[in-house]
């Protein structure tokens, strides 16, 4: 057992639910899946129980992703309308709708002062607490 106690994590942390807890467990494993529905081929980004495009259930398949993408859009935050010291303190902070090369798009953050439309990306993960590990994208090297 370690002597040293973890920071304590004090941002809004994702709640896990039975529809989400996969997606989430992947991520403690480092790896980035997301569902995707073998009967219309739809992407479903965020986890859903069914698929809203069809609206079938047995056909949601989680799969693996390359965690490769481009910066499809982004904004950059200023400033925290909560005033949470947490967020506070990585003004201004980049977030990016991320196009994975398999096709669905999502929303994280992008350690990146700056970037600009296409920029190539990957994820990397973030252990935050020992349940949680968030996913994050950074300019491909
Ligand atoms: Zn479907």
């Amino acid at each position: 057992m370690s002597t040293v106690e973890a920071k304590k994590y004090e941002k809004a942390l994702p709640e896990m639910n039975p529809v989400t807890k996969p997606f989430w467990d992947h991520c403690k494993s480092h790896e980035l899946y997301i569902q995707f529905c073998e009967n219309c081929s739809a992407w479903i980004w965020y986890p859903k129980a069914w698929c809203p495009s069809c609206g079938k259930r047995a056909s949601i398949k989680w799969m693996k992703l390359s965690g490769r993408g481009k910066i499809y859009s982004y904004t950059i935050i200023r400033q925290v309308i909560d005033n949470s010291p947490a967020f506070q303190a990585d003004l201004p902070f980049l977030i990016g709708l991320i196009e994975l090369e398999e096709g669905p798009r999502i929303y994280s953050n992008v350690a990146a002062k700056e970037v600009n439309i296409g920029d190539a990306v990957e994820v990397y993960f973030e252990d935050v607490t020992p349940e949680i590990t968030l996913p994050k994208f950074k300019k491909q090297s």
